[in-house]
C-alpha cells in the first residue's frame, strides 16, 4: 500500500511519523472518511467542506488548499488502483515539545491512505444488525470530525461485548447518532433524523439520504429523536459512509418494528445504490 505523508507518497512500511507528534500525544487533529466508487469520490466536495470545518473549528491552518486536497486525492488514487476503496485522511497539528497550548511555527502534519471497501455482509439485508443503547459520554463539540475518539471506541466495544453492531448514543433523553453512525428512525411512515447541531457529526451519507428522501417524494424531518421515540420505531437505521445504510432491526435485545428490514428502508437502499451505480459510471 502507498501512503501519503506530508507531500510524499511512500510505501507504507516507509512512513514515519515522530513519536511527538500530537496527534500520537494529544490526539490534536482532525480526519475525513471518503468513499470511492469506479475511481470516483462520493460527494468530495462536501467531504472537503467537512474537513475545511473541521480544521477551522480547531484552528489548525489547512495544510492544501481545494485544488491541493483534489490532486492529493487523485494521485494517492492512482497508486492504490481498486474499484470500490476509501481514502482515510488526517491532519494533526504537527510535531512539537509536549505542551497542551499550540506550539508556535509547526507545520501540520497530513496524512492519507487507501482501503478497500466491503460493502455490508448481503445477510444484513435479510437480517438487519442489532443495536444498543447507551449515554452519550462525549464532548459538546460533535460535530467536529475529531481524531480524538475514545468515548466513541468505548461504546463500540462496549456493543460488541453485547453481541450488537453499533451503539446508539442517548443524550438529555435524546438519541443522537451511532458510535461512528448518524441516525434514522421511521414512524408512522416518516422518516425523521436528528437536525445537525453540535450533538452529532454532519455526515455525508446522512445528508444524501435527506436529499434522497426528497427527490424521490419520501416523507422525512429533521426533528429530535427521544428515547420513546427510539423504542416505538417502525425502522430504525444506521449511515456512514462506509456502512451504508444499515437496518437496525434488534434494539437492546428487542425486535424494531416486526425484527425484519422495513419497506422504508428497502426503498431508500434502492435509490442510494442508484445513486452510486451513477457514479461508478460516471
Ligand atoms: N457520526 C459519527 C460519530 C461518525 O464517526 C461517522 C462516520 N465517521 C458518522 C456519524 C457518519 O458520517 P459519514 O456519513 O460522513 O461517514
Amino acid at each position: 500500500m502507498t501512503v501519503y505523508l506530508n507531500g510524499e507518497y511512500l510505501p507504507e512500511s516507509e512512513a514515519r511519523v515522530s513519536v511527538l507528534d500530537r496527534g500520537f500525544l494529544f490526539g490534536d487533529g482532525v480526519y475525513e472518511v471518503v468513499p470511492v466508487y469506479g475511481g470516483r469520490c462520493l460527494r468530495l466536495e462536501e467531504h472537503l467542506d467537512r474537513l475545511e470545518r473541521s480544521l477551522a473549528a480547531v484552528r489548525i491552518e489547512p495544510p492544501l488548499d481545494r485544488a491541493g486536497w483534489r490532486d492529493m486525492l487523485t494521485r494517492l488514487l492512482e497508486h492504490n488502483p481498486g474499484e470500490d476503496r476509501s481514502v482515510y485522511l488526517q491532519v494533526t497539528r504537527g510535531v512539537a515539545r509536549r505542551d497542551h497550548a499550540f506550539p508556535a511555527d509547526t507545520s501540520p502534519t497530513v496524512f492519507a491512505m487507501v482501503n478497500a471497501l466491503t460493502p455490508p455482509d448481503p445477510a444484513v439485508r435479510e437480517t438487519g444488525v442489532a443495536a444498543v443503547t447507551m449515554p452519550d459520554t462525549r464532548w459538546s463539540r460533535c460535530d467536529i470530525k475529531a481524531i480524538t475518539l475514545l468515548a466513541n471506541i468505548l461504546a463500540r466495544q462496549q456493543a460488541v461485548e453485547a453481541g450488537a453492531t453499533e451503539a446508539i448514543l442517548m443524550r438529555g433523553g435524546r438519541a443522537t447518532e451511532g458510535a461512528a453512525s448518524n441516525l434514522f428512525v421511521v414512524g408512522d411512515g416518516v422518516i425523521v433524523t436528528p437536525p445537525k447541531d453540535q450533538s452529532l457529526l454532519p455526515g455525508i451519507t446522512r445528508d444524501l439520504v435527506v436529499e434522497l428522501a426528497a427527490d424521490h417524494g419520501i416523507p422525512l424531518m429533521e426533528a429530535p429523536v427521544t428515547e420513546a421515540d427510539l423504542r416505538a420505531a417502525e425502522e430504525i437505521w444506521l449511515t456512514s459512509s462506509t456502512k451504508e445504510i444499515l437496518p437496525v432491526t434488534r434494539l437492546d435485545g428487542v425486535p424494531v418494528g416486526d425484527g425484519r428490514p422495513g419497506p422504508v428502508w428497502a426503498r431508500m437502499m434502492k435509490h442510494y445504490q442508484t445513486y452510486k451505480q451513477q457514479l461508478r459510471e460516471g
